[in-house]
């Protein structure tokens, strides 16, 4: 243990100052904070000396696991060479330059030009202003609606929160601002079960057209989508949902964005998840996996459609963030993507323990309190219902996720609860050994919620 206080001095000090994101501060105080101090590959350790299977990376974002050398080296050099310069006024630094071009490597075809932020929150908001900026330049000004989808996550900013069809973050605060609408997100054990898998795709995709026609095309300028749903519950949408949103974007001349925070950079068996669903994006959201979460990068890949009109028509887009392009974020994220390159985990994941956590996950299938289950690479969902041959969900009072929460931290493993729905995300470089322990541990789990609740 390297910790200089003990748990509850440091749980006394984190409830008196520390404001926490999406956190209720009078339930925090009362159970009080786990502290987590320290971590090695797909384990972390809190201040009791606990370990815990962190199948969570952290937040979707350790992709090449905690402890990697490599990664740290490059910041220690960085640090010491240039902690920090600018990319404003005709300045730039030699690892945001090696990040630009060594994106060129792994993005997806077309993709060569890439603006830097901090996080992806950011990069959705310089996607909207982005947007915005191209249908000006081509005179289309009044193309100014965004369209997302109910459930989707695209950040906390303000216009992160609004592309997000979250609707406890739109009842905070004024949101969705003017212009982001949504439409209904391909969730086919919620919404469809009625149908099979591959109609209610395309039900799902067509609430996007009927969107358009009703708002009137001329209007739309960009859908936005996460490849997978990550924050609202590892949502993976039938096979036939993402080319009919393309269709329907072609169609319409609107522009497609994927958000690829969660699953870039390997997550889902590929480079990035839109390769994963064949489909083709003019913008990528990025963050998180890109530098593995070591230290804060984000960005928006611009593909050639709109990087042509704001470079060779644009002159000034007045956008940008002190942080854009920060040489020790960048070096880091040099860094990481030759390690995904060196270990070949996105190889990992599409040949070997993605498919593998998907048979392990189809075997949770069988206990009483499991509905449904689904994989994509290396995200994973197991949906507890109370009623299993008729899916009927529980009475959401119950809070049976969080039940199912707690018992995996008392018993060494990190899950998150969107609902009653458990989800996974573990670091690329899980070995088959490890997801074992992740299984057994999740069945365990399950039987201790389920004998909390019949
Ligand atoms: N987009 C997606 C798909 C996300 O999952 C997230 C965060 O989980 C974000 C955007 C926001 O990223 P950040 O928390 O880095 O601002």
């Amino acid at each position: 243990m390297t910790t200089t206080r003990t748990t509850k001095q440091w749980q006394e000090a984190d409830s008196k100052h520390f404001l926490h994101p999406f956190t209720d501060h009078q339930a925090l105080a009362a159970k009080g904070a786990r502290i987590v101090e320290r971590a090695q590959g797909v384990y972390v350790w809190d201040t009791d000396g606990n370990k815990i299977l962190d199948a969570m990376s952290g937040l979707w974002c350790v992709n090449v696991g905690y402890g990697q050398r490599e990664l740290i080296d490059a910041a220690t050099r960085q640090l010491e060479t240039l902690p920090f310069y600018n990319a404003f006024f005709n300045t730039s630094t030699p690892p945001a330059i090696e990040l630009a071009e060594l994106l060129t490597e792994v993005a997806p075809e077309g993709f060569r030009h890439f603006f830097f932020s901090s996080s992806g929150s950011e990069s959705n908001d310089t996607n909207v202003r982005m947007v915005r900026r191209y249908w000006d330049l081509i005179g289309q000004p009044q193309r100014q609606v965004i369209i997302g989808r109910n459930n989707g996550y695209h950040g906390s900013t303000m216009a992160g929160a609004s592309l997000s069809g979250m609707s406890g973050m739109h009842a905070q605060g004024g949101l969705p601002i003017p212009n982001i609408v949504h439409v209904e997100q391909p969730h086919w054990y919620e919404l469809g079960r009625d149908m099979t898998p591959e109609a209610f795709g395309l039900k799902a995709a067509q609430t996007l057209e009927a969107k358009i026609l009703e708002i009137g095309a001329d209007k739309v300028a960009a859908f936005i989508g996460e490849p997978v749903q990550g924050a609202g519950g590892v949502i993976v949408p039938p096979s036939t949902y993402w080319p009919e949103i393309q269709r329907i974007c072609r169609k319409h001349g609107i522009l497609l964005i994927s958000d690829e925070v969660i699953c870039g950079f390997g997550r889902t068996g590929h480079w990035f998840g839109c390769q994963t669903f064949g489909v083709q994006p003019d913008l990528i959201t990025f963050a998180k996996g890109v530098t593995s979460g070591y230290v804060p990068l984000g960005g928006v890949m611009v593909g050639e459609r709109v990087a042509k009109v704001l470079i060779e028509q644009g002159g000034d887009f007045n956008h940008g963030y002190t942080y854009s392009g920060h040489p020790v974020a960048c070096a880091v994220a040099v860094a990481n993507i030759r390690l995904i390159q060196r270990l070949k985990l996105v190889e990992h994941v599409r040949d070997d323990v993605g498919p593998y956590l998907a048979s392990r996950f189809e075997e949770l299938r069988d206990h009483p309190l499991v509905g449904d289950t689904q994989t994509c690479g290396l995200m994973g969902a197991v949906q507890m219902v109370k009623d299993k041959a008729s899916g009927t969900p529980f009475d959401g009072d119950l809070a049976v996720g969080m039940i199912c929460r707690a018992h995996c931290f008392a018993n060494g493993l990190v899950m998150r609860a969107v609902g009653d729905r458990m989800i996974v995300a573990p670091p690329l470089v899980i070995t088959r050994a490890e997801i074992d322990e992740l299984v057994t541990k999740a069945r365990k789990c399950l039987d201790l919620t389920l004998a909390d609740v019949k």
